[in-house]
Parts: C-alpha cells; structure tokens; sequence
C-alpha cells in the first residue's frame, strides 16, 4: 500500500505561527485558484488568523454565489495592514501572482502551496508542491483537516468548486482517491452536490450560450484532425457582448471532436496598448501540452496548460503549431 502524502510540518507551523495572513492565487483566477484560497481563510479564521484573500482580478463573477471569509482585496492600498505572511496558492512560478503583489513578496515571507509541474519552490518560509494533487483544493482540504477544521459549510462549499473544477467532475485522469475521499467526507457532513452544481453549471448568461454557439461554429480543424482551434479576437468578444469570463471552460469542448489530441484556445487581449494573446491548451492521456506551453514562458500540467503570448492570436498559432506537431509524434 502507498505511504499517503501528508502536510509538511514545516508550512503547518508557518501557517500556525503568523496572525496576519494574505491568501493570494493566480491572475485570472479558476475555481480551484479561488475556491482554495477561500477555504484557506475558513481554516485559519477558526484557529485565530487574521486571514484575508487578495487577487488583483477580484473575485470572478461566477464565484459570487460563494458564501466569502470576507472581501477578496485587489490593490495593496485596501490592505488594512502589512501582512506577516503570504500564502500563494495554485501558482506554477511566482509570477502568476501578478504585478501588484511583486514588491509585497520581495519583503514579506511567504508559503507556496501548489501541484503544477516545475514549480521552483519559491516559497520562503516553506514549499509544499506535489504534482501527484488533483488540485490546490485537495491540498488544501488536507490543511484544514490538519487545523482540526470540520469539512463542512462555506469552507467546503469553497474546496468542492475548487477540487471538481481542476478534475472535469472528478473525470480527468488526475482525480485522486485522495481527492474523492475528501468529498465524501465533506457530503457526510452536509454538502448539497446538486445545489452547487446547480449554482456554478445551470447559470449561464445568454451572451454565453451565444457566444460558445459562434465559437463552435468558427473552430478551425487542423493537423488532419488532430488540432483543434478557437482564434477569439477582441472583434468576436466585441460583436457578442462578450467579456473574457465569458470564454473560460470553452477549451474543454474543443477536446470533445473525435480524433483530436490537442485543444487550443487562443483569446486576444489588449495590456498596456499592446496585443496579446491568452493560450489555453488541452490534451488527454500522454499527450503532453505543458511542454508546449513552457517554450512560451507559460506551464501548467500534462493535459491543461497555458502561457501567454506577446503577438495577435493568428500570429499565436502560426509559431505554436510546430511545437504543437511535437505533442503527437513523439508518443507511439
Ligand atoms: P487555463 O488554460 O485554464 O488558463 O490553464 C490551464 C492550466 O495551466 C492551469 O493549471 C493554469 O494554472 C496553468 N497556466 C495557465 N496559464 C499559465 C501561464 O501563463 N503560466 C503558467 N506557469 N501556468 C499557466
Ligand atoms: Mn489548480
């Protein structure tokens, strides 16, 4: 029987130890990004911590229903006080927390709690990365439990958005025992499955529904059917009312068309008035897409990874497509 892995003694102490806490994830935060860094607040607000979450994107709109530990914070100006402690969560490098937060980890300690692959533990008072999780949220369940948290409630509310997310509903080939094992102990203790679902699946706008019917309609399939692409242009986002939240998810459809090995979302976005374009790869088995996305500064995981690209979404697949051709061929 496999040893189960455990929470490092090391981050249980530095989480114990520090009273004012900020929870920070990456940018652009998905469900396990959020839904972990709210349960993370939950358990230390039992044991006393003056934990508080921060994401310069906010909390994204298909979270509000979330019942929250308090405001999630997006400038350093509305942080009442200089944290002693910054828990990073869900983040492959430390760049994913975004610009704001840079200056803030130059001086102040730090965790990083994480299951991408390549993370270089950038943590300064303690590192737990395991690639084995099927999510932060699973990692973080365990932390809770080890805070003597009762999986139940908001907190698991929170870990059950963040642990189905990551696992495609505990369907993708990374869902652990670990991770089932955790959500059976939260539906023993009161967790409404239907209810969330209900909540985070049957609420779509109709600029949604619209907008993925469009997307659908304009994929392009290439490589003999192997590559599957959606080139959204601001132009598209613009004609349909759309905004960037609107897109999320989309890529798993992609997936879907028989015979494709790889899935490419390639959504454009102006920053600072330049073009960029968002990559959102998707692959399933030992087709491996991180690799992929790490040539473009960017990670993830085997299956779902994502990098960020300083050219318009053509220009994205045209010097993505060679790397991409790699993924296929050197699997037999
Ligand atoms: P998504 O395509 O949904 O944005 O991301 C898929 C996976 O890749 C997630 O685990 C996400 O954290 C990771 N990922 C997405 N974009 C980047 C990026 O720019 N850099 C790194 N290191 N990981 C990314
Ligand atoms: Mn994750």
């Amino acid at each position: 029987m496999m040893t189960e892995p455990s929470v490092p003694e090391e981050l249980l102490s530095a989480l114990r130890k520090h009273q004012r806490v900020l929870i920070a994830a990456h940018t652009n935060p998905d469900p396990d990004a959020m839904g972990s860094c709210l349960a993370l607040a939950w358990a230390l607000r039992s044991i006393g911590a003056d934990a508080l979450v921060f994401n310069e994107d906010g909390l994204p709109e298909r979270l509000r229903f979330l019942t929250l530990p308090g405001p999630v914070l997006s400038s350093l100006e509305s942080l009442p006080c200089e944290p002693d402690l910054v828990a990073c969560l869900d983040c492959g490098d430390r760049a994913r927390l975004g610009e704001v937060l840079q200056p803030l980890l130059d001086r102040v300690p730090s965790v990083n709690i994480d299951h991408h692959l390549a993370n270089p533990l950038f943590g300064t008072e303690a590192n737990w990365v395991d690639p084995g999780m099927a999510a932060t949220g699973e990692m973080i369940a365990m932390i809770a439990k080890a805070l003597r948290s009762t999986l139940h409630g908001a907190l698991a509310e929170a870990l059950y958005v963040a642990i189905s997310a990551d696992t495609g509903n505990f369907s993708y080939g990374n869902t652990t025992a670990g991770a089932l094992r955790m959500v059976a102990e939260m539906v023993e203790e009161g967790l409404d499955i239907s209810l969330l679902r209900e909540k985070m699946e049957n609420n779509w706008s109709e600029t949604r529904l619209r907008l993925w019917g469009r997307l659908m309609q304009d994929a392009l399939i290439l490589e003999e059917g192997r590559l599957a692409v959606s080139l959204i242009t601001r132009d598209t986002l613009r004609e349909c009312n759309a905004t960037r939240d609107d897109t999320e998810g989309f890529v798993e459809q992609l997936r879907r068309l028989r015979g494709v090995r790889v899935a490419l979302m390639l959504r454009e976005e102006e920053k600072d008035g330049k073009v960029q374009t968002k990559a959102s790869l998707r692959s399933s088995g030992k087709d491996n897409v991180r690799d992929v996305a790490a040539q473009f500064g960017g990670g993830g995981h085997r299956n779902a990874a994502g990098a960020t690209l300083p050219l318009d979404a053509e220009k994205a697949l045209t010097v993505m497509q060679p790397y991409i051709r790699f993924v296929w061929n050197r699997v037999k």
